[in-house]
């Protein structure tokens, strides 16, 4: 008989200030988090119905636990009018999600005539893409066993210069005139979602710390499954833990959410072992994905 584990695959809501998150994530079951105040996505190992409005969407990785459900998500938006989303991909992924979209519309002998392929949108570490005029996303390097992108959104925001603050509206529209730049861009991280992942990505990306609400893997979490987890390209509790005491500055985020937990584990197995074992200050900011 399959072994019962800690959820099967309701989704989660975590409640933030200004965001509300419906999220899910289990290791080999599938990982999707849903941001409907931004209009966006990561990752589609499932697609509930809410996901199927979202019109930014992006997949940290093809292991099909994320990746199953983006076609899904785009053949629902076609059949109910909604305009083609965006799939921001890995761009070593590109090809082969194409192929795929190519295969799925000849198995379901939709004419060539009649075929759109999905929008997609390779990203490369370091890209970046608009989401709207105040809202950006960065693709960032993940290490685990094939290619993987993390991303960061930030609220893209102008500021007053420091000389020019306390200055009144009409000098300040005399300068604009003169053609004087007074405003500096201020980029401030807000969310940062890092799907499968080793902890080398948070040793060589530090800035991921510095997100208002940070997603952050942790499969592994019990003695004798070190090996395992490193072959597999995930976190184990002991690495976590490591890194915590290596770079304890680094993970300054309100908001820290861990997820995809090994589906062998049950729920109370998860909190007990977690309340164990982190350090309280890092414990208080955790949110627990079961
Ligand atoms: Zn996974
Ligand atoms: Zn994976």
């Amino acid at each position: 008989m399959a072994q019962a584990h800690h959820n099967p695959g309701n989704p989660i809501e975590l409640n933030f200030a200004q965001e509300t998150v419906v999220a899910f994530s289990i290791s080999a079951l599938a990982t999707y988090a849903l941001v409907p105040e931004l209009n966006c996505a990561f990752d589609m190992g499932e697609c509930p119905l809410e996901a199927v409005p979202l019109e930014h969407i992006f997949l940290t990785h093809a292991h099909g636990d994320h990746s199953r459900c983006l076609l899904r998500h785009e053949s629902l938006r076609r059949l109910m009018g909604m305009t083609p989303a965006t799939y921001y991909v890995p761009d070593e992924t590109l090809a082969g999600m194409q192929a795929l979209a190519q295969v799925w519309k000849e198995l379901e002998n939709v004419s060539q005539r009649k075929f759109a392929p999905p929008r997609f949108h390779p990203l490369a570490a370091g890209d970046e893409v608009w989401l709207h005029r105040q809202l950006a996303a960065r693709a960032f390097a993940v290490d685990h066993t094939l290619p993987s992108r993390g991303y960061t959104l930030f609220d893209v925001r102008k500021k007053l210069k420091a000389e020019y603050q306390g200055r009144a509206g009409g000098e300040l529209a005399r300068l604009r005139k003169d053609g004087v730049e007074f405003e500096e861009t201020l980029w401030v991280p807000r969310l940062t979602f890092i799907g499968d992942s080793t902890i080398r990505t948070l040793y060589r990306e530090p800035h991921v710390g510095q997100s208002r609400i940070l997603f952050l893997e942790l499969t592994f979490l019990l003695d004798g499954e070190q090996e395992l987890a490193r072959k597999r390209g995930h976190t184990h509790l002991d690495d976590l833990l490591k890194f915590l005491a290596d770079c304890p500055d680094v993970l300054q985020n309100e908001h820290i959410v861990l997820k995809h937990f090994s589906m062998r584990y049950d729920r109370r197995m998860i909190v007990h072992t977690l309340k164990a074992r982190l350090p309280r200050e890092f414990l208080e900011r955790v949110h627990i994905l079961i």
